[in-house]
């Protein structure tokens, strides 16, 4: 569903073709940035490898053991995949890298903290230093182009740390709006962005997710030029901006970065389970003509 736009490609040798490399990474501090968002710092030597290319987006699934399940070490997702059954295979969960320094090797994740349910969440808010992570990657598709009229960036709390990089990211004198959902003022964060960039909280309250964001998005006065959109979050109304940007605006596939980060009601084992069908939907739904599915 997500339409790429292409800047420099992330690194994919051969190998990061054929399966992705299992970094190891150790919590080397926390802290809670917001009542609702948790930073966990990862670094050590088993980060000697990792890298990012130029997207703002750049993504890392992190593997969670199956409770009861003990791996070999040194742990190796291709092995395990090829001796163990499915059902034995680490959970997956997939999130933004927030921030990487190569020279201290240090890598940034923000956490949702959306309750006890779920793998990530919840061990973002147990971790400690020393706490030991592996994780695939880095993905990632999307950079704001310097061809771009100006930038529009929506999300909720699980797409601010795409955004957050993505301003920051902005040369001075670029226009943007973004518009970011959270659940009320005390989410709110600090972005060092340019001054062209405005942004937009939105406080949810009791509406349901994205509610306010979509209103937001549709009353703004689009700026002259050509646009390029960046939009992740809960899928439901993700699909809701899509058709409003794609069909009622009819900005270009290769202008709009769109896609479900996540799924009300679903774990990410089971959103990913049916992602692709429902992409490959709102495609047939939205552009008949041209369904074209793709996801991250
Ligand atoms: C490319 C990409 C980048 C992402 N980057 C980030 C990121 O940087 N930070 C981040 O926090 N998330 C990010 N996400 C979303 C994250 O992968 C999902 O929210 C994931 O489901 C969280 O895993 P979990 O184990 O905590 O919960 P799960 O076990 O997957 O789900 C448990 C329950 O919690 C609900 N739930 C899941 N996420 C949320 C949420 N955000 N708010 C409210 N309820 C939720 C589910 O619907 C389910 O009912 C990203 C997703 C993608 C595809």
């Amino acid at each position: 569903m997500a339409a790429r736009p292409a800047p420099t490609p992330a690194p994919a040798g051969p190998a990061a073709r054929t399966a992705p490399k299992t970094h190891r990474g150790e919590v080397l501090r926390t802290e809670r940035l917001t009542p609702g968002m948790q930073r966990v710092v990862l670094g050590g030597a088993g980060l000697d490898h990792f890298t990012v290319g130029d997207y703002t987006d750049h993504y890392i699934k992190l593997l969670f053991p199956i409770e009861g399940v003990r791996y070999p070490e040194p742990f190796d997702i291709r092995r395990i995949r090829a001796d163990f059954p499915r059902d034995k295979w680490p959970a997956q969960r997939t999130y933004t890298v927030r921030g990487w320094d190569a020279e201290r090797r240090e890598l940034t994740v923000d956490f949702v903290v959306h309750g006890d349910e779920g793998l990530a969440g919840p061990w973002a808010m147990r971790a400690r230093p020393g706490d030991v992570l592996h994780f695939g990657g880095p993905g990632g598709g999307y950079a704001p182009r310097a061809d771009a009229d100006w930038h529009l960036l929506a999300g909720d709390e699980s797409a601010l740390p795409a955004i957050a990089a993505s301003l920051e990211r902005l040369p001075a004198g670029a226009t943007a709006h973004a518009f970011v959902e959270v659940a009320g003022p005390e989410e709110e964060q600090q972005i060092n962005a340019p001054d062209g960039a405005r942004i937009t909280w939105l406080h949810r309250d009791d509406r349901p997710v994205g509610a306010a964001l979509t209103e937001a998005v549709r009353k703004l006065d689009f700026p002259a030029g050509e646009v390029q959109a960046f939009v992740h979050g809960e899928a439901g109304f993700v699909k809701d901006l899509r058709h409003y940007l794609r069909i009622e605006r009819e900005v270009p596939r290769e202008r709009l970065s769109i896609s479900g980060y996540w799924r009300l009601g679903h774990n990410e084992d089971g959103w990913q389970a049916t992602k692709r069908d429902w992409n490959t939907q709102v495609e047939a739904e939205q552009e008949p003509a041209t369904a074209l599915p793709t996801a991250s």
